[in-house]
């Protein structure tokens, strides 16, 4: 590895946003470390375009974010192979495996989305959040950043997935915790809300949205790509926000605009 390098890990970086994240901070040149839960080869995939677009390294690592001990392993594995982390990307999530009304919400796909997208970024923030502490203190030069990448869902009430709702409404305040609580120690933490993005995740709702983008519901009348928040977290990552923390950047066309 690149000793010199700036390192990035993206969590769920194999498809949809989280490779959009990691072949931006590529393309500064960064070592990019691409954590996913299952789909190997889309990881090893990233992994070389990666390469292809500048990054001083690349490597795939598996763990599931749900999983709290495998959290821990994801950080330590990281800093191994890696030696440092400058920015760390809370990028995996997941939406219900069927949406449905707030009046049929069950237990198990509640404890599913708050499990995957918000008690496991909590804990594994916790353990990032004391590596870098210990990297400062071990005199490695590095001023480390946090991204959350919530969503327009934080503040929006989608009453046919309210569990994805409360999971990023959750995740917002655990960035602005974050951000209050390691400010002194010199790490900033910043929150990215996608709007409405092409990716897997957003497949099983195309039509119904694209309808809706022809109606007007996006300002700037389009769909957002993985690369319109790569490159918002590109920006984070080449210090271009040095005086801030608690930042909240909204990646979604105008769709949180309030228009009258
Ligand atoms: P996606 O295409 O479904 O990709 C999800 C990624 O997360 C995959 O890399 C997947 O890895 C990984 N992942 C899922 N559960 C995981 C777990 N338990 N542990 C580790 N990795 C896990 O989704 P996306 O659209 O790119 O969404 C990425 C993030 O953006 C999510 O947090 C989502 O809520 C947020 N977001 C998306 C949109 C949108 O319109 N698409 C809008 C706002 C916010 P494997 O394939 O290996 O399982």
């Amino acid at each position: 590895m690149a000793a010199e390098a700036a390192v990035a890990v993206v969590t769920g970086g194999s498809r949809g946003i989280g490779r959009g994240i990691a072949l931006a901070v590529a393309r500064l040149g960064h070592t990019v470390v691409v954590n996913y839960r299952s789909d190997e080869r889309s990881a090893a995939e990233t992994c070389r375009q990666a390469l292809e677009q500048g990054a001083a390294a690349a490597v795939a690592i598996r763990a599931d974010v749900a999983d709290l001990d495998d959290g821990r392993r994801l950080v330590a594995e990281s800093l191994a192979v890696a030696g440092r982390i400058d920015l760390w990307v809370n990028n995996a999530g997941v939406a219900p495996e069927t949406r449905v009304d707030l009046l049929e919400t069950t237990p198990a796909s509640w404890d599913r989305l708050l499990g995957i997208n918000l008690r496991g970024p909590f804990f594994l923030t916790q353990a990032v959040a004391r590596a870098m502490i210990d990297q400062r203190g071990g005199g490695v030069a590095s001023s480390p950043q946090i991204v959350f990448i919530t969503s327009v869902s934080s503040r929006s009430a989608s009453v046919n997935r309210g569990e994805y709702c409360v999971s990023k409404a959750g995740l917002s305040m655990v960035a602005q915790l974050f951000a209050a609580r390691l400010a002194g120690q010199g790490i900033r933490v910043h929150e990215i809300r996608p709007g409405l993005i092409e990716t897997d995740m957003t497949l099983p709702a195309r039509q119904a949205y694209e309808q809706r983008i022809r109606e007007g519901l996006v300002p700037l009348a389009r769909w957002g790509t993985p690369d319109d928040v790569g490159r918002a977290v590109a920006a984070i990552a080449s210090d271009t926000l040095a005086y801030s923390t608690g930042t909240v950047i909204d990646v979604d066309g105008g769709l949180g605009l309030r228009i009258l």
